[in-house]
């Protein structure tokens, strides 16, 4: 469909994206051919950005294109599994060349951070939206699944939380928003190198798009136990912490999604093991609660009493 425009388009994006050598055939063909490395097991996973839910129509080109690839590369890293390879399905209201050259430098530049090869997609008009399939691989029954918490288990933290939903309510207010907070609303890192480090360290991980409550709460139901955070151990940048204070700036870290750090569940005994491992790739690593038995997230305040928290997460349809 979209005839000569859509080839053209097609081309752009193949002139420009990474190559790797178990990438047998890329764009191009009816399939790519990849070659998966021997004793592995595939991870995919694959994630939607519309326009007017996932960004606002006047989002810039090159920040959509690096989040639609971040978001999913982020679940791949909560698998512990190696990234490689993704797709790009693109609905389009016109051919537009600027938009798309500006997309695909912000898609690519992760991209080549990571070393992932974009091997093939769809090019169709219709209303904006980015639909993104990544693929890598992981070692046999090491992957970091939901369901593995075990009730003792330490809870545990990459990097900052909060800063993207601060972002977004400074936004959404009209007031100015610092460029470390705008920075992380707009360019999240999946923390893919981390996921590798707690491959045989971890026993479940999740990554934060949704919110620590909600998404700590899938981890909690799969595994059929409760989990208890500590609020003033969740930890928070210099930029949070300039913007909101305590108690307020609970609700954005617990509350507010698009962090895409990573929440995982590991024994008391590797935790020395956990904070070199992470020292090792520079990722910082807080420890913020436990697994209980019983069921669903409690948060607690400074003295350990349960603190209501008023959001519990972005759902779709409700
Ligand atoms: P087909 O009609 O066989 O599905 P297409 O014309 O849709 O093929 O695509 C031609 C080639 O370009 C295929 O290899 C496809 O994977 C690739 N491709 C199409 N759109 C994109 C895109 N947005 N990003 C990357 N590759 C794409
Ligand atoms: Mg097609």
């Amino acid at each position: 469909m979209m005839a000569v425009a859509e080839f053209d388009l097609i081309e752009r994006i193949r002139a420009r994206s990474t190559v790797r050598d178990d990438v047998l055939l890329g764009i191009g063909d009816d399939a790519a051919l990849l070659r998966v490395p021997a004793g592995r097991d595939l991870a995919v996973s694959a994630d939607t950005l519309n326009v007017g839910v996932h960004f606002a129509e006047s989002a810039s080109a090159a920040d959509v294109g690096w989040k639609s690839l971040a978001v999913n590369l982020s679940d791949l890293a909560a698998m512990a599994a190696q990234p490689a390879w993704c797709t790009l399905a693109l609905s389009m209201p016109s051919a537009d060349e600027r938009w798309l050259e500006d997309f695909i430098d912000g898609f690519l530049t992760l991209a080549k951070m990571h070393d992932i090869a974009l091997v093939g997609g769809d090019t169709t008009c219709g209303p904006l939206s980015i639909s993104v399939t990544v693929i890598g691989w992981v070692e046999p029954g090491k992957a970091l699944r939901r369901d593995r918490a075990r009730i003792g288990d330490d809870v545990w933290a990459t990097g900052t939380l909060g800063d993207a939903a601060a972002a977004l309510r400074l936004l959404n207010g009209g007031d100015e928003v610092p460029e470390a907070l705008a920075q992380r609303l707009q360019r999240p890192s999946p923390r893919i190198g981390a996921g590798r480090k707690l491959l045989s360290l971890a026993h479940a991980c999740i990554d934060l798009s949704d919110g620590l409550l909600a998404d700590l709460g899938h981890i909690c139901e799969r595994s059929g136990v409760g989990a208890e955070i500590d609020l003033p151990a969740l930890p928070a940048s210099a930029a949070l912490c300039a913007a909101f204070d305590e108690p307020g700036r609970w609700e954005l870290q617990a509350g507010g999604g698009d962090d895409y750090e990573l929440c995982f569940t590991a024994a008391a005994a590797v935790r020395d093991e956990i904070i070199h491992a992470l020292r090792e790739i520079d990722v910082p690593g807080a420890r913020i609660g436990r697994i209980t038995s019983g069921s669903g997230v409690t948060a607690l305040d400074w003295k350990g009493n349960a603190w209501p928290m008023s959001r519990r997460g972005y759902q779709h349809f409700s």
